[in-house]
Formats: structure tokens, sequence, C-alpha cells
């Protein structure tokens, strides 16, 4: 995207210098801190500022669309949302633009809109880390996942089992290594979404204690529109945040408020940690005081929490859980997992439910002797059939769900 075309046109008196600078204010102010997708704009871009300058001088204006393609707009499922971002255009337009011109951008809107996606199409696996190291504050090398040959190997065949996106929840402070992530995506073509944010104490960086919540704010949103680290790379999402076991401290509290702040501006989704599964029902009220679009958030680690009761709660608030330590078996078994799992498809609940297992050690690896990152294809999904979940749900968990989820909408 560049505004090159559009000052050429300002130059040779096409559009006007209000238009102009109206275009620059819908650009900078609100298209890309929402993180749309501007690569492919030029069209829509010169289209619009057409449109104002014709409205600007009362001349001229669009014929009217014909009445099969106002049909396909309004029946298109992008269409609301198009409808909501024109309204926040709108305020940026030096005039009000004819309907019949509105309806033009509602096209290139949805447009806009269909190529913003973070996921690309196939399965997911929502809660994992490429790399990670929280060896240093446990005092066990374990902790400190930098296998990467190995990772190499173990997501080529994640890949030929038909998964496309990973969720990396690995973000600001337990290592992060966006080089080591990129190596991995290029050698094995998974589409590897970076996270945002700050992890949980006592693992984030000191200067979450200085900085105010607005502060730490503008670093999450910097990475979610404009790069990672100076890189070029956005960040996808903001998590996993957490929170600890039966609380959450106050600087937890703060990095949940800077996230929800961000998340609001850039219409991204919030994945968490919950500790053990405990304290979700207290992050679900903060994000629902902040009127947060629930079905844009994932409360993770719900699993391990082996309280049905809660899970439901959750998800009949409308929220989205996570079923991601799949494998962790001595924290809780897969059975179990299955059995819950079970219990939700029942109830009518799962389209809220992902899955992952969470792999955070060297041990977890399959050259270390672990479960490693195939377990959910090999062991996970058959059981799951075994137990008789429909074809059709195990789609839901590890497909369209996060796919629905992730879809750009305001
Ligand atoms: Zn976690």
């Amino acid at each position: 995207m560049n505004l090159e075309r559009l000052k050429i046109l300002e130059e040779n008196n096409v559009i006007s210098t209000k238009v102009y600078n109206a275009m620059e204010n819908i650009i900078f102010k609100l298209l890309l801190p929402k993180r749309l997708n501007l690569s492919d704009t030029d069209m829509f871009f010169t289209h619009l500022a057409m449109a104002m300058e014709r409205n600007l001088k009362g001349n001229g204006i669009e014929e009217e669309l014909d009445n099969f393609l106002k049909d396909e707009i309004i029946k298109n499922n992008n269409f609301e949302s198009a409808k909501k971002l024109y309204g926040l255009m709108e305020d940026y337009f030096p005039c009000k633009l004819d309907d019949s011109e509105e309806e033009y951008i509602y096209m290139h809107l949805i447009t806009l809109i269909e190529n913003s996606n973070i996921l690309v199409p196939g399965l997911t696996l929502a809660h994992e880390h490429t790399t990670i190291d929280l060896s240093g504050i446990k005092n066990d090398e374990d902790c400190n996942l930098n296998s990467k040959e190995e990772t190499i190997k173990e997501f080529k065949k994640l890949y030929n089992a038909g998964i496309r996106n990973i969720l990396d929840m690995t973000n600001i402070g337990i290592g992060r290594n966006i080089e080591y992530v990129e190596d991995v995506r290029k050698n094995t073509g998974l589409n590897i979404v970076y996270g945002t944010g700050f992890y949980k104490e006592p693992f984030l960086p000191n200067y979450v204690t200085t900085k105010s919540v607005d502060e730490l704010s503008e670093i999450i949103i910097d990475e979610l529109v404009n790069g990672i680290e100076k890189t070029n790379i956005r960040a996808g999402f903001i998590g996993e945040i957490g929170s600890s076991k039966d609380t959450m401290t106050d600087l937890e509290l703060k990095v949940f408020e800077a996230s929800i702040k961000a998340a609001k501006e850039t219409e991204a989704v919030i994945s968490t940690h919950t500790t053990l599964g405990t304290y979700a029902l207290e992050q679900l009220e903060l994000f629902k005081k902040h009127n947060m679009d629930l079905d844009k958030i994932i409360i993770g680690h719900m699993d391990i929490s082996g309280n049905l009761d809660i899970i439901m709660k959750l998800i009949s608030e409308g929220v989205n859980i996570g079923f991601d330590t799949i494998g962790k078996n001595n924290y809780f078994p897969d059975s179990k997992r299955v059995m819950f799992l079970k219990e939700i498809e029942k109830a009518g609940f799962i389209n809220k439910v992902v899955l992952s297992m969470d792999i955070t050690r060297k041990s977890n690896m399959e050259y270390r002797g672990g479960i490693g990152y195939n377990y959910i294809i090999d062991k996970f999904i058959p059981m799951m059939k075994d137990e008789g979940i429909s074809d059709e749900s195990i789609d839901k968990l590890l497909n369209s769900n996060i796919q629905r989820i992730f879809k750009w909408r305001i």
C-alpha cells in the first residue's frame, strides 16, 4: 500500500487536497490500526477518493448497482462488518456520499475484509510454542524449548496431516525468537502466527512494573499494527496473557487491562492462560466489564480445570475455551478430556472449544520420548472418534471454530 497514486491525483487536480487529507486519515487513523490488509487497495482508494470528489462537487455520481449485485452484498457474511467500518470511515469524509456510491464502497470493503484474514484455510493448533524459554526462572534446562531441527521435523508431519496454522503463544519476555520461528515457518510451510503481550508473573519483563496501562497497550498495538522488534512481521493476536493460581496479581491485571485496550483498538483476538484452569470466571468478568466481544476471547487451559460446570458456564456466557493441554495425562487424563468434549457436544456447545497441546519442554518432544506435536492427530483424534464424537464436531474443534474466532470483524 502506498499513497503515491493518491498524491499524483492530487497534484494533477483530479482530487482536492481536502479529499487527499481525508484519505490519509482514513488509512492511517482507521484502516491500518484495525489491521486491515492494505497490500492490494489501489483500486479501492482511487475509487473512494473519486467518489468523495464527485460528491463534493455535487456532480456525476455513480450509476446504481443492479439489484442482483446489491443482493449479493447484503447476503455476504462480511456485510455487517463492512457497514460498521463504513460508519467509522464516514467520520473522516469531507461530505456525505450518495447512497449509490455507498454500495460500491461496501463492495470494496467486503473484499478488503476477506483479504485481511490472519489464518489460512486448514486445521489449526490453537495454543502452541515453537520455541519458549522459561528455564531461568524455573531453573530447569528442559524448559528451554530450542530443538529447532526436531521441531521442523515434527511440524512437517503436522503439515502432511492437514495442519496449516499454529498459534504461537510465546510473547514478550519468554524467549520469543522471530528469526528462529521464521526459519521453522519457511522450512515447513506452516502459517505460524505470533502472539504479543505479556505472559504472567513471575515471567513479566521488569518494565511492566513501571510502565502504565496505556504505555503497555501501545507496545502491544505497535506489534499488532507495525511489526515485532523492528521487523515488518506483525503479531496476529494477543496472548497468552495469564493469571496465577486462584488469583490475578496487580501486574497481571495491568497486563489484562492493557491487552483489552489494545484489542479494542485493533480488533485483535485475546488468548489467555489460566493456571490449572483456575480464575477463569474472574477473567470472564473482567472481559464483560470492558464490554468485549466474547467470541474474540479464548480462555485457555480449561481442560485442566477438571470442572465441567465452570466450563459450561463460561461457554454459555459466550466466551471460547481452550482444551489445549491435550496429552498432559499427569495433570488430567485424556479419557476425561474426551468425556468432557462429549458432554459439551451433547449440550450443543462444541462450536466454542479449540484444541491444542501446549508443548513447552524439550522432553515433550518425540526425540526425547515425549508425546510430540503430532499426538493430537495420531492419538487424540482416534480417541474422540472411538467415543463417538462426530466428524463434524472434530472439524469444528480443529478447524471452523478458530477460523470463526479469527475472522476479521468489528
Ligand atoms: Zn499457558
